[in-house]
């Protein structure tokens, strides 16, 4: 049985004390949620104050990217470790953002993925195709090479660890979301191309989470399909309401 993880990412959203009113209204509404795991990625500024509000919690926290070099002279880069010693349980890595902006490709997220889980800290991968992509009839040629590349070097017990995100890249922030079937479709391929690279038993038990203008109003319907395993959430996990909304779908 997998359980179900809702995320929600806030990219560049919220400031430190933003933050922290966040997580204590959160916590404050937060109960019964034993069957689901839920996590929230602040920013790197809000990494601290959120993990000392979340200790004791059920709630965990994550990170929205990090280098995969130990330490050293990379102005401007957080370390795995550093996250490790916040208290940070999970790392976004490869959002479509960080692709597409600042020049992600799937080797630096490979070697993202392999840095962070040397410390014991979950990858949650980001894949999915583009919109020209799809019109193309590329999407599953673009998430095989995104999940191949993107674990290349892992062995099966390191990937049962690993969450993915499939996202496709025209539903994100758009409002557009995925129907359930065409989600649930690409994320049933996407566990298939685990299953050549790893076998079924990691194949049934890797989470693969949908990510695409998810809302209150539409996580049901994506939580009731087979292969969704849970959901990356952008702009509605900013509001307590919503999100725990999506969190108890
Ligand atoms: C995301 O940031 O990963 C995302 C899916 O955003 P949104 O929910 O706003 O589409």
């Amino acid at each position: 049985m997998r359980k179900p993880i809702i995320a929600g990412n806030w990219k560049m959203h919220k400031t430190s004390s933003e933050t922290r009113e966040f997580i204590q209204e959160l916590l404050n509404n937060f109960t019964g949620l034993d069957d689901v795991e839920v996590v929230v990625c602040p920013p790197f500024t809000s990494l601290e104050g959120a993990s000392t509000l979340l200790k004791g919690s059920n709630i965990k926290l994550g990170a929205q990217n990090v280098h995969y070099e130990k330490s050293g002279a990379f102005t401007g880069e957080i370390a795995p470790d550093m996250l490790k010693d916040l208290g940070v349980d999970y790392c976004i890595i490869g959002h479509s953002e960080r692709r597409q902006y600042f020049g992600e490709t799937d080797e630096t997220v490979n070697k993202k993925v392999k840095a962070v889980l040397e410390v014991g800290i979950i990858p949650i991968m980001c894949v999915g195709e583009t919109l020209s992509e799809r019109e193309n009839g590329e999407t599953e040629s673009v998430c095989k090479r995104q999940v191949v590349e993107g674990l290349k070097g892992l062995t099966a017990e390191e990937i049962k660890k690993v969450v993915i995100a499939y996202e496709p890249v025209w539903a994100i922030g758009t409002g557009k979301s995925a129907t359930k079937e065409d989600a649930d479709e690409t994320i049933g391929f996407i566990r298939k191309v685990i299953e050549e690279i790893a076998g079924k038993e990691v194949a049934d038990a890797i989470r693969i989470q949908y990510g695409g203008s998810v809302k209150p109003e539409n996580i049901t319907s994506y939580m009731e399909m087979p292969q969704i395993d849970g959901a990356l959430v952008g702009g509605a996990s900013l509001q307590v309401k919503s999100f725990l909304e999506i969190a108890k779908f």
